[in-house]
């Protein structure tokens, strides 16, 4: 079952309109030729001059050589916070991103997120008002109502001589790393977006997504060494690009993650370790996309790991900068989503939080269990659903909770499309398992959405001094292109 949320109607694949064959030259070729009609170079140029942006009128202290954006996709303030108490109480140390807090030289700020036509917004628009400054409409990637298409940063990176990365948990082509490297009119165009990718010569594209890569494509980019395991991508050719796609689709959650499955941190050390040698420094994108995942779908323990998982790739560019003062990092997310919490009393919190610490698999592992044991689908075809008495033995499994009998009901209802909630969009089977497993977790949520919350987003390094204590989303890319001195973007 595809727990992702489905408020993204498929369009058609604009072909041509956002691609040119001719700039197909691999990831480790000359620039594309792609789109030139549709750029505008001057787009940039008058975002930057916006009169209202504190980072407009600032100069950075210190140039930056690198930055590195970090992104914990959806992550409400309940989730960092979940994170931090499961890793004290089952690790007993801390997270490293509260810790950051507490060093000399770190800013903290609070970030709206509203994109051009909706006050919450989601991932294309939100990585787009960081990847070219402007805000667009949800589903759009770096592509305007009257179809402009504004150079997402990336590219502008690389005409100023730096290398760039994506790093992601999600398909390469997911939103977050689209928005900082394509223009498409949809979200939805992975293939077009995979073929943008491509041409537009990124150094380093790490996550899930193969699905949207064809091997008349891979067969294209000579000069790229493409791996598909973590083995692989360990023992790979420093001195080439580096494409590695671990998964059809996103990589698995990382408490389903096997042996071939690199973690966040792992592919984000592979990846600095690689940048580092750009003689002109690099931009990297860093992005643990299924947070959002586990919060669209209730999952709290989950939600837990990926954020855990996403903490641990702090920890690797903390590593990293140790001795460094060359590089901005940002660290933040897109939007909130589902703003979990734990929210009962007394010393069934602690209990819970060790069953949070203990979980086994992710609702999507048990999804896939209930498609292929039970022979249940999505529209539920109740023809093919047998054998339900095991419905509680693999909860059990998964999240190592064992469910009363009317939480079981409850959830097998929801199961046939039975079940009703108050707030309709909390009727979801999934939903329903997270709402009855928050009697046990602790953890209720209040929808499974996106929210219009305002998000932590904590920085360092130079260029930080210009983030203000309370921004806009956009303004986050003119910070980028001042900290880095990068020339405006010419059209490609
Ligand atoms: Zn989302």
């Amino acid at each position: 079952m595809d727990l992702e949320p489905r408020q993204h109607a498929p369009v058609i694949d604009p072909g041509p309109i956002a691609l040119n064959r001719r700039g197909f030259l691999g990831l480790g070729g000359a620039a594309g030729l792609a789109t030139a009609a549709l750029f505008s170079p001057g787009f940039a140029r008058a975002a930057a001059q916006r009169p209202d942006s504190p980072a407009a009128s600032g100069k950075p202290r210190k140039q930056a050589k690198n930055v590195i954006f970090m992104v914990s996709d959806g992550m409400s303030f309940g989730t960092l916070t979940l994170a931090e108490i499961v890793r004290r109480a089952r690790d007993a140390k801390s997270t490293h991103w509260p810790t950051l807090w507490s060093r000399e030289g770190v800013r903290r700020s609070t970030m709206r997120t509203a994109s051009a036509n909706s006050l919450v917004t989601d991932s294309s628009a939100a990585a787009s008002a960081w990847g070219s400054g402007v805000h667009i409409n949800n589903d759009a990637v770096n592509f305007t109502p009257d179809k402009q298409t504004p150079v997402p940063i990336l590219i502008q990176a690389k005409q100023n001589g730096k290398a760039t990365g994506l790093v992601t948990t999600t398909r390469v082509t997911h939103a977050t790393p689209a928005g900082f490297i394509a223009n498409c009119p949809s979200r939805n165009l992975e293939d077009a977006i995979a073929r943008q990718i491509a041409e537009r010569n990124v150094d380093v594209v790490l996550g899930g997504g193969g699905k949207h890569f064809p091997d008349a494509m891979r067969s294209s980019l000579t000069g790229t060494t493409i791996v598909s395991k973590s083995a692989e991508m360990a023992a790979a050719a420093k001195d080439k690009p580096l494409l590695g796609l671990f998964s059809k689709s996103h990589t698995p959650y990382d408490t389903d993650r096997g042996p071939d499955d690199p973690s966040l941190a792992e592919m984000t050390r592979v990846a600095l370790a690689r940048l580092e040698h750009a003689p002109n420094g690099f931009v990297l994108q860093i992005e643990g996309g299924r947070v959002d995942h586990a919060a669209h779908a209730n999952d709290a323990g989950s939600l837990v790991h990926e954020q855990l998982a996403f903490d641990d790739a702090i920890g690797v560019v903390l590593a990293w900068l140790e001795n460094r003062d060359d590089t901005l990092l940002i660290v933040t997310t897109d939007h909130a989503n589902a703003n979990p919490g734990l929210t009962l009393y007394g010393p069934e919190t602690y209990r819970c939080v060790e069953r949070l610490g203990r979980t086994k698999h992710s609702f999507e592992w048990l999804f896939e269990q209930l498609q292929t044991k039970l022979g249940y689908d999505d529209p539920v075809d109740t023809t093919k659903f047998k054998n339900e008495d095991r419905i509680p033995s693999l909860i059990e499994e998964a999240t190592g909770v064992t469910l009363r009998p009317d939480e079981i009901a409850a959830f097998t209802r929801a199961l046939r499309g039975q079940q009703a909630a108050l707030f309709t969009p909390m009727s979801s089977p999934a939903c329903t398992l997270g709402a009855c497993l928050a009697n046990h977790l602790g953890v209720a949520f209040i929808s499974p959405n996106h929210t219009a919350d305002y998000v932590e987003l904590t920085s360092m390094g130079p260029g930080s001094e210009l983030i203000a204590p309370f921004i806009d989303n956009i303004e986050l890319h003119e910070v980028m292109i001042k900290s880095l001195d990068l020339a405006p973007a010419k059209a490609i």
